[in-house]
């Protein structure tokens, strides 16, 4: 059972109470990407049960009328362990999720796993369709990864990226990362066919969108994390795709404390929490 102050950003540990939640959001007009929380598998073990996992809670999803989708780890499905192994744990997930109508999302972890995500995104999309990838703005390389992606069926979100890279391979300072993710969501608006995901809590970020939108008639949906400026959420989904990124599982601690590290707000928040408990 999750405490109630780490409940803020994970739905539970189980895969039932991930429903729950995204039933919930449903009634509300947002719609849920589910992720089983788990990384940096080094055997093939883990990274197997936790395809069999995905497997399972596509077969769930089928069973709500929520709008839910699900984004996955690539070192969850075995990318540490060898390319070869990812890509076949992920054929596994993607081609069952394309049989059921469910879109899975691919998450982008440190620089050094970009181009295998890159490319196991590309033929999976190329092959089953139904997938979509996350680029990172603060990556020096990304623009040239938008010109592939253009290319590529299926969606991408951009976010401004949450790993420490060093400054040969990527923005460092926050006011430079900003003025990349601007950047690359022109060209995302501009050069792409639909499929552009907003995954920002910006402000600034978000009303750059809408100007985008407005200016050039593509398709796009916000997404956001659980737990992080959810008022916000509810009232963006009267006018736009809202889809919030909801963890669960096991491993909720690691992730907690990830987004408590993250702002000082979220820390005082903890803090609170815990003492008035
Ligand atoms: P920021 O400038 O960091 O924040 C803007 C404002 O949002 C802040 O002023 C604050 O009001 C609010 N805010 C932001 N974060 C928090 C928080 N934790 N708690 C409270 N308020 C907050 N990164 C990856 O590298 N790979 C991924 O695959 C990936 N997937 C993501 C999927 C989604 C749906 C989202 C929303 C983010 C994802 N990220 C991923 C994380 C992302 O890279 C950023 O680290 C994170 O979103 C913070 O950047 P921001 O755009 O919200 O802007």
């Amino acid at each position: 059972m999750i405490p109630p102050v780490a409940d803020r950003f994970v739905a539970g540990e189980t895969a039932a109470e991930a429903i729950e939640r995204a039933e919930r959001l449903d009634d509300r007009g947002v719609g849920t990407i589910l992720n089983r929380l788990g990384e940096h598998y080094d055997d093939r073990t883990d990274a197997a049960a936790d395809a069999a996992a995905y497997r399972d809670l596509i077969d769930d999803i089928e069973t709500t009328d929520a709008r839910a989708c699900i984004s996955v780890k690539p070192s969850q499905l075995g990318l540490d362990v060898s390319e070869a192994l990812f890509r076949e744990l992920a054929e596994e997930v993607v081609a069952h999720a394309a049989a059921e109508g469910v879109f899975v999302w691919f998450d982008m972890e440190d620089r050094t796993t970009t181009d295998a995500t890159l490319d196991v995104h590309e033929a999976l999309a190329r092959e089953y369709g139904g997938v979509g990838v996350c680029v990172q703005a603060n990556l020096r390389r990304t623009p040239d990864d938008l010109a592939r992606l253009a290319d590529v069926p299926g969606k991408v979100r951009l976010v401004k990226g949450a790993y420490d890279e060093p400054a040969a391979v990527a923005h460092t300072d926050a006011a430079a990362v900003d003025e990349a993710y601007a950047a690359c969501l022109e060209t995302m608006f501009r050069e792409f066919d639909g499929g552009v995901a907003v995954g920002s809590h910006d402000p600034a970020m978000i009303d750059r969108a809408a100007t985008l939108h407005a200016e050039y008639g593509t398709e796009y949906e916000v997404q956001m994390l659980m737990g992080v400026r959810e008022a916000a959420q509810f009232d963006l989904a009267d006018a736009v795709d809202v889809w919030q990124y909801v963890p669960y599982g096991g491993t909720w601690l690691s992730y907690f404390w990830r987004r408590v590290a993250e702002r000082r707000a979220n820390l005082r928040f903890a803090l609170r929490a815990i003492l008035s408990g």
